[in-house]
């Protein structure tokens, strides 16, 4: 038995090598390139999220991917954030940033600001003013945007655009001292207003924005634009591959070209799929939306694609990593199946997870030949059959128990293999039973079902006799209370992406996504101190929640045992 373990173990470890083994994706093999030319002789990746709300399962996919390049290759990975917007940002986004990489199983080498920059970036621009490759717009925002022109047609000069170098550095300077409203002026690139990509159409540098800093207060009162911010500050932190998403590609000629004129280090910039969910919407705005307006209980509801509330609905840190893994890098949009996200999580508890029995739609079963002098009788049971090191657990059998509903039926249907009249059937761990009657209440609902039990039947010192259905149990004198929260998709709609214009993406919020049940459960389950979500045998899945209060416990389902789909 043991050695059979043993070599399925091996087996398994054996198709991991060969997963591992899988083609290099298209990333690794920039890299592989630029560290055999001596383009790069270590690897320094990035990630830079903005800190204005919690991070979801898209950003798991990118930290996966900056620190898990970096790993591969010996190299190292900063955690930047990106806080060029003092009206969006929050400290306690940051926290909740840091902690959550953190538990995905990741350490940045170096802790950094956008805001760390803002001296530097402001002096790259004064140089820019003076190359005669910036100047300040008076002009209205509306007034800038007509004069951008379209794809089709070039865009038009701005009045302001041959300002001399001292008026420039004049009213930038004013512009730094907070000399101007908000909105009335902005520092844009001098580039080329006739350029077939729009990007480099005079592209905005800075905007005046009279607003609290969450790390530099009121220093400042203009700040750096996306374009204007990002490259530079990879270029001064030496990040050689700097990874982000497709809708970027735009970006990246203008990326290069601050670098170029500005004669810094040659970060460059490299484009993946952004990772899309059916079920799910990912966007910051749409979170928070769901989060002010209630329709979930916060941004760690276990409906949310956050971070936090997948670990709060169960998933480990190894499940996310393992999914990052398989849905790979693609340079083509796509739509992942979140039924791939859950699959991960299963194959992760299965093997990792104490099981316990649980009853969630109960009634009763009596075991009418259960001898008047014992009270209960001890059954033992693995607490993982996948893993013989988890030891086992014991759990009281008594003559009366509840099984669930749905394990008996009056009138089967053929390949019913549970609990029919006159039909025998395995209580997990324990005995086999026969049933001999049923007890209706008034409305003709089954109250009590009424066995005999076969004493020699008993696993490990009866005689073996099989039956064709297991159903679980628990003793109804020994069975505690829990709360269940039973989750399901937060969406009805599998493309949340693809919603018409004009329709609500809230109308497709699923009314079923959370059910609340009272659940009877074995008792070893209050002991478990695994720290991981547990099975509730034939069931599913479920974590102890932090609601869970000494006189009653919450669980949440993390998913089923097959796929629902
Ligand atoms: P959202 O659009 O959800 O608000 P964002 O891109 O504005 O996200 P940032 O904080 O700027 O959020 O993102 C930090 C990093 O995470 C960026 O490099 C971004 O490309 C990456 N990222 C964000 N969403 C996804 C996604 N769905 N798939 C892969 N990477 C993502
Ligand atoms: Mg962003």
């Amino acid at each position: 038995m043991q050695d059979n373990k043993y070599a399925k173990l091996m087996e398994e470890v054996k198709k991991e090598e060969v997963v591992e083994a899988r083609p290099l994706n298209f990333l690794e093999e920039i890299i592989e390139n630029d560290l055999s030319s001596g383009r790069h002789t270590s690897v320094l990746t990035r990630f830079p999220p903005e800190p204005n709300g919690y991070l979801h399962i898209g950003h798991a996919k990118s930290i996966c991917l900056n620190f898990g390049l970096a790993k591969q290759y010996g190299g190292k990975t900063n955690l930047r954030f990106d806080d060029t917007n003092p009206v969006k940002e929050d400290t306690e986004y940051v926290d909740s940033i840091k902690n959550d990489i953190q538990w995905l199983g990741f350490q940045w080498a170096n802790e950094f600001y956008a805001s760390d920059y803002f001296e530097q970036l402001y002096e790259w621009a004064v140089q820019m003013i003076k190359n005669g490759l910036a100047y300040v717009d008076d002009q209205t925002q509306e007034e800038i945007r007509a004069g951008r022109g379209t794809v089709q047609t070039p865009g038009t000069n701005s009045p302001y655009r041959d300002r001399s170098v001292e008026e420039n550095l004049d009213l930038f300077e004013r512009m730094k001292n907070g000399e101007f409203p908000d909105g009335s002026r902005v520092l844009r690139a001098k580039i080329d207003m006739a350029h077939p990509n729009m990007m480099f159409r005079d592209p905005l540098m800075y905007r005046i924005i009279h607003a609290d800093h969450h790390r530099t207060g009121s220093k400042w009162c203009i700040y750096p634009m996306y374009d204007y911010a990002h490259g530079q500050c990879d270029s001064i932190e030496n990040i050689t591959h700097s990874i982000c998403t497709l809708e970027f590609d735009v970006h990246r000629p203008l990326y290069d070209w601050f670098i170029e004129k500005l004669n810094i280090f040659p970060s460059h910039q490299y484009e993946f799929a952004r990772l899309n969910l059916t079920y799910t919407v990912m966007s910051k705005r749409k979170l928070l939306e769901l989060v002010r307006n209630n329709f979930v209980s916060g941004w760690d509801d276990p409906r949310m694609p956050t971070i936090c509330g997948l670990r709060r609905r169960g998933y480990t840190p190894e499940s996310i990593r393992a999914f990052a893994e398989k849905v790979g890098v693609a340079k083509r949009d796509n739509m992942i199946d979140l039924s791939l996200l859950e699959w991960c999580l299963r194959d992760d508890l299965n093997k990792r997870s104490n099981r316990y029995m649980a009853v969630l739609n109960p009634v009763k079963l009596v075991i009418d030949n259960w001898p008047a002098d014992v009270e209960s009788e001890i059954c033992t049971a693995p607490k993982n059959q996948e893993n013989p090191d988890a030891g086992t657990r014991e759990i009281a059998f008594t003559k009366e128990l509840y099984i669930e509903r749905e394990d008996f039926m009056e009138e089967p249907p053929k390949k019913f293999f549970r609990l029919r009249p006159g039909g025998e059937v395995r209580l997990k761990y324990s005995y086999i039973v026969k049933c001999e009657s049923v007890v209706k209440d008034e409305n003709g609902e089954i109250t009590e079902i009424h066995c005999t039990y076969d004493p020699t039947t008993k696993p490990g010192n009866g005689t073996w006799r099989s039956v064709k259905g297991t159903i679980h149990w628990v003793s109804a004198q020994h069975a505690k209370k829990v709360e269940a929260r039973i989750y399901d998709r937060l969406f009805t709609e599998a493309d949340m992406g693809g919603i018409p214009e004009g329709k609500d993406y809230k109308a497709y919020l699923n009314p079923e996504s959370l059910v609340v049940k009272e659940a009877l459960v074995e008792p070893a389950l209050l002991e478990d101190n695994s720290g991981i979500a547990v099975q509730f045998e034939r069931n599913g899945y479920y974590i102890k929640d932090a609601d869970s209060t000494p006189e009653k416990l919450v669980f949440n389902k993390a998913t089923g045992l097959k796929s629902s789909f």
